[in-house]
């Protein structure tokens, strides 16, 4: 994660007098006046935002391409159209996810009707990372909308070109009343949890998701923490070792690394592990060529702080370095695509989220070695089996918690549509996407409707003489 600092005194001080130029008592009329339970109102927001994604996709490519060091290809896959599918898909089942659910009254109630009415939680704030800068501020701003909210979105200030695009667009596609942009860093972003929401999306590092929940804690706002932490893969060799070479380059080697849910370290047993290192050396080869360094296909490394970070994990790890390797801050932050074998238990590669394209190998002896470490580290927020054996997928299924998993594969279960998405414990709380994203983001007001005759409840009705006592 980027080594974000936190506010100095003299930033803490100097917030007072930010002007954010925000109107939040306007974004709050719309969200309390009622005219948001109007689903025809949710589409149209939903259709503007995608129509901002649509017709400027290639400013948008370019935007993210130059400040994240992303290839065009891999925009359009995992932020473009990441984010047009997820309002597509909430477009598709809006009255279903919508609409009242209606639960069975006790006999003694009746006659009487129940049911659990979703409803706007009012304003959200959306605060996202710069390593998917898009598709994480965008796409949570979709299930916003789709559950009758407005909101604020605060783009990384890590990506400035594409902070800026998104402030000029947002005004273009989306009312000031519905959704509004605030640009900035630390000062701005603790000047905004100063004010009061009615729900906060952060995506990020767990260290300032802590933050964030102290700062909601001042106002009860509940949040959604979508937090780092370390993913760890299982690899037995009970699966064809190409196809999980190729899969487990491709999640780690996606965006170089820079993904939260990509594998971080592979837990891997003695007879698998010198066929999975030569398999992976041929998928990095088949992916970037006999040089990455000059292949278009592989992402950079966001800037020269995580560039220096990602280095110094090069160093000093102790273990065999058996692919890659290389790196050249001079060359767009270039890391090379690397595998390191067996790296010391107390190294920072093993230690801290990897965020770059640094693949450690770590022996196990079994499964009961690897889920064992699985539970003795934070709860990841996504973990990878790659196993055909049943009892190794059980061992895993019961014997560890994460925030998602999958088995097979890297990184889909964050794509499959009916799938939330969030992490647990240290890697964050509650979920999104989808069907979930419309749960997370409304009230679910409970509500019951008893008509005036009969009056059944005269039999609850004082005085209470002895026969209804007995009753
Ligand atoms: P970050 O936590 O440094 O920053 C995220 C956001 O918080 C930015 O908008 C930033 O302006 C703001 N921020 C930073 N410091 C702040 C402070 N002191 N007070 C208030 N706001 C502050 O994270 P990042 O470096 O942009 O992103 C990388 C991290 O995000 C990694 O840990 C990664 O695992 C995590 N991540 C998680 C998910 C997920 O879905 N769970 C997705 C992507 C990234």
């Amino acid at each position: 994660p980027a080594p974000a600092l936190a506010p100095t005194a003299h930033e803490a001080d100097a917030t007072d007098q930010i002007d954010l130029g925000l109107d939040l008592d306007l974004l709050r009329r719309t969200a309390r006046d009622g005219t948001t339970y109007d689903l025809a109102w949710r589409r149209a927001q939903l259709a503007a935002l995608r129509d901002l994604v649509v017709e400027h996709e290639d400013e948008i490519t370019e935007a993210i391409t130059a400040d994240v060091g992303k290839p065009a290809l891999e925009v359009r896959l995992t932020e473009t159209s990441a984010v047009v599918q997820e309002i597509d898909h909430l477009l598709a089942h809006l009255e279903e996810w919508t609409a009242p659910r209606t639960v069975p009254v006790p006999a003694v109630m009746r006659p009487a009707t129940a049911e659990v009415q979703l409803q706007p939680k009012g304003v959200v704030l959306v605060i996202a990372p710069w390593n998917y800068p898009l598709q994480l501020l965008l796409s949570p701003l979709a299930g916003a909308l789709a559950a009758g909210n407005t909101a604020v979105l605060k783009p990384s200030e890590t990506v400035p070109r594409v902070a800026a695009l998104v402030e000029r667009l947002v005004p273009q596609h989306l009312g000031r009343e519905v959704v509004q942009v605030v640009t900035g860093g630390v000062p701005e972003t603790t000047a905004l949890l100063a004010e009061r929401f009615d729900h906060i999306v952060f995506t990020g590092s767990t260290r300032v998701g802590r933050i964030v929940m102290r700062a909601a804690a001042e106002h009860l706002t509940p949040v959604t923490l979508e937090l780092g932490g370390r993913s760890p893969a299982f690899v037995d060799g009970t699966m064809d070792l190409q196809v999980v070479a190729r899969r487990l380059a491709w999640g780690k080697f996606t965006n170089a690394g820079q993904t939260c849910i990509a594998p971080d370290h592979v837990l891997v047993t003695p007879e698998a592990r010198e066929p999975l290192v030569e398999a992976l050396r041929a998928a990095v080869e088949e992916f970037f060529g006999p040089d990455p360094q000059r292949s278009g296909d592989l992402g950079r490394v966001v800037d020269a702080g995580q560039h220096a970070r990602l280095v110094g994990l090069l160093d000093g790890h102790g273990g065999q370095v058996v692919i890659g390797g290389q790196h050249d801050a001079a060359d767009r932050f270039f890391v090379a695509p690397t595998v390191i074998v067996d790296p010391a238990p107390d190294s920072a590669v093993l230690g801290e989220e990897i965020f770059g394209p640094i693949l450690p190998l770590v022996t196990v002896a079994d499964v009961e070695e690897a889920t064992a470490l699985v539970r003795a580290g934070e709860h990841p927020l996504a973990l990878y089996v790659f196993s055909d054996d049943p009892a190794v997928r059980a061992a895993f299924t019961t014997g560890t918690t994460s925030g998602g998993m999958t088995i097979g594969a890297p990184l889909l279960h964050i794509a499959a549509p009916g799938l939330p998405f969030g992490g647990v414990g240290s890697s964050g709380m509650g979920a999104y996407h989808g069907r979930a994203s419309i749960e997370e983001l409304s009230h679910h007001r409970s509500v019951l409707t008893k008509p005036a005759t009969p009056d059944t409840l005269r039999v609850v009705y004082p005085p209470h003489p002895a026969w209804k006592q007995s009753a």
